[in-house]
């Protein structure tokens, strides 16, 4: 497959079309991002990276994270921490409490903002720093030492974060909540402001293609069965309430993030990410869902 050649053709028409969607506004720090960056970075298991566009410009990870501070919780506390959190879509937007009230502030999933928070207070519970831990995971998964926070989104999203003050004060009602709201929340606010470009969210995704193994060192860092759970949640849960669309549209697990980036898995293939800042009106990344579409399309590869 000569990915490089499809990522050329399928590329420029949707970067030629006008733009649809709007930037994340509702923390106002994201809205500063020049809504015609869009890039794309695929790295293959059986060797190789191809890329075209702002593929090594660094953006807001956002809720692309979740996935990342999940794996580390799964991988210290095993199956238990499905006694706090489920493994259902939600079918409502990301930041719902209406579900979160009526289900007793027991999340649905880990990928939408109550669950990932109720993630946030495991790892809390059993990491001195869990901010350096995710990040050191994160830069070692990458090979990429210099991955970092964005302070001033950390602050924005701090300042602006009265939703997510809302669910985890449902949660701690509830009892679902360990530790101190605040160290919690800061925690959250942390993560989804980590930066990474398309080049390095594709090489961190490709352990989710390689059965939990770093391709360059052969080191597991998930087994083989951890992984497997974690791309079917990827797939059901990862797209707010459009998971099912996305998974019509494009047919493999992955997930997405209010700073307009995406990835996708291809389980023993390969790894994606596409960076696009204006979203649909379910939160999602426009161009980045129409390209993943057209490369699933054109390629005729997907896991179903
Ligand atoms: N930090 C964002 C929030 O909590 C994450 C949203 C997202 O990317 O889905 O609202």
């Amino acid at each position: 497959m000569n990915y490089q050649l499809i990522l050329d053709e399928l590329f420029p028409p949707i970067k030629n079309a006008a733009i649809i969607g709007e930037v994340a506004s509702y923390i106002p720090e994201l809205a500063h991002v020049r809504p015609e960056k869009f890039g794309v970075h695929l790295c293959c298991l059986q060797g190789g990276d191809y890329f075209i566009g702002d593929h090594s410009e660094r953006f807001s990870i956002q809720s692309i994270s979740k996935v990342l501070s999940l794996a580390m919780a799964f991988k210290i506390e095993g199956e238990s921490i499905w006694k706090r959190v489920g493994v259902e879509p939600s079918g409502n937007p990301f930041n719902s409490l209406i579900q979160l009230e009526y289900e007793n502030g027991k999340p649905r999933n880990p990928l939408i903002n109550s669950g990932a928070l109720v993630i946030c207070d495991i790892l809390i519970s059993h990491l001195d720093n869990p901010l350096e831990e995710l990040l050191s995971f994160i830069r070692k998964i990458s090979g990429q030492s210099s991955i970092t926070i964005n302070e001033k989104v950390a602050a924005s999203e701090k300042a602006f974060g009265h939703r997510n003050a809302a669910l985890i004060n449902l949660m701690k009602s509830f009892g679902n909540i360990e530790n101190d709201i605040d160290q919690v929340l800061d925690f959250y606010f942390y993560q989804c402001a980590i930066e990474m470009s398309c080049l390095e969210l594709a090489r961190t995704m490709l352990l989710f293609s390689n059965r939990g193994k770093i391709l360059s060192s052969g080191e597991e860092m998930l087994t083989s069965s951890q992984t497997k759970r974690l791309n079917a949640i990827m797939q059901s849960c990862g797209f707010y309430d459009e998971a099912g669309e996305f998974t019509y549209r494009v047919g493999l697990p992955g997930k997405s993030g209010v700073g307009g980036g995406i990835v996708a898995i291809h389980p023993g293939e390969y790894s994606v990410a596409v960076w696009s800042p204006p979203l649909n009106p379910k939160g999602n990344s426009a161009r980045g869902m129409r390209f993943l579409e057209d490369l699933t399309t054109k390629t005729g590869l997907s896991i179903f």
